[in-house]
């Protein structure tokens, strides 16, 4: 049997193409987020779906503890829940940046702190955290989902140098725009589809997927440190 890949935020989206991809590749897998009734509809062998809401340290743990019992220690962490509220800076409510520095970049910190020390302790494991292009360059009315998304790029390449002596991987994933039901929670959600269709296409889930696949599947001792993914139209 393959080793263990955990995955946050798999009930829609990257997740859980993610989670097809790599249920496809063989792999065991503990499928985490809120609405777990999406992650059991995916139907996956192998598969153990929980009720996780990653700013709750002890619901990680619990899932983690449950899937490890069944499946053995898990190899690969994939930190990839996210939420996107967008607005200038001086309409937007507070609220919607304290949600995002929470989820995007508390609920990846959380994941880390419950399987780095025994990856630290087995010398081997990875960890993929997605972060996004707006980790990487700033877009208008972003400014706090850019925020979170640039700390998720810092704290990913900090904690990289600190385990790598360890034989322990950390992988950043930088997607450009992808069509999922990210922009649906956004007062912005008009503003949103119209910039994307002005890039003419962008990138399914799956393009996402294939490319974490690919960076796990890579020999232990080859890091990928950071795959930048967009469309080919994407300009900014
Ligand atoms: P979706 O909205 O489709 O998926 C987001 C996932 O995060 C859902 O499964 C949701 O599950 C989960 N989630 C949200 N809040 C929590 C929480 N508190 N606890 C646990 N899970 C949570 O969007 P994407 O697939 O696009 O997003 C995945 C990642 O990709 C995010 O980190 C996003 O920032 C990043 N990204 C997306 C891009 C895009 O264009 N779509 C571009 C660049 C990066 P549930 O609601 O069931 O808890």
């Amino acid at each position: 049997m393959k080793l263990l890949i955990a995955i946050t935020g798999a009930s829609s989206g990257i997740g859980a193409a993610a989670a097809k991809a790599f249920s496809k590749a063989g792999y065991p897998l503990l499928l985490m987020a809120r609405r777990v009734e999406k992650l059991e509809a995916l139907s996956l062998a192998d598969c153990m779906c929980k009720a996780v809401d990653v700013t709750m340290p002890e619901q990680i743990h619990t899932a983690l503890a449950a899937a490890e019992a069944d499946f053995g220690k898990v190899d690969c962490l994939i930190n990839n829940a996210g939420v996107m509220m967008l607005g200038l800076p001086w309409e937007q409510d507070p609220a919607e940046w304290q949600k995002m520095v929470d989820v995007n970049i508390m609920g990846v910190l959380n994941g880390i702190h419950q399987v780095l020390p025994d990856m630290v302790k087995r010398q081997t494991g990875t960890i993929i955290n997605v972060s996004s292009l707006a980790g990487r360059k700033t877009f208008s009315l972003h400014s706090a989902y850019c925020a979170t998304k640039f700390a998720v790029h810092a704290l990913s390449e900090t904690i990289r140098e600190e385990v790598s002596q360890f034989n322990v991987r950390v992988i950043t994933i930088a997607p450009g725009a992808v069509e999922t039901e990210l922009i649906t929670h956004t007062t912005q959600e008009k503003h949103q589809q119209a910039w994307r269709q002005g890039l003419g296409g962008i990138l399914k889930p799956e393009n996402i997927a294939n490319a974490i696949l690919f960076a796990y599947e890579q020999p232990q001792e080859v890091c990928l440190r950071e795959i930048v993914i967009t469309p080919t139209g994407q300009q900014g």
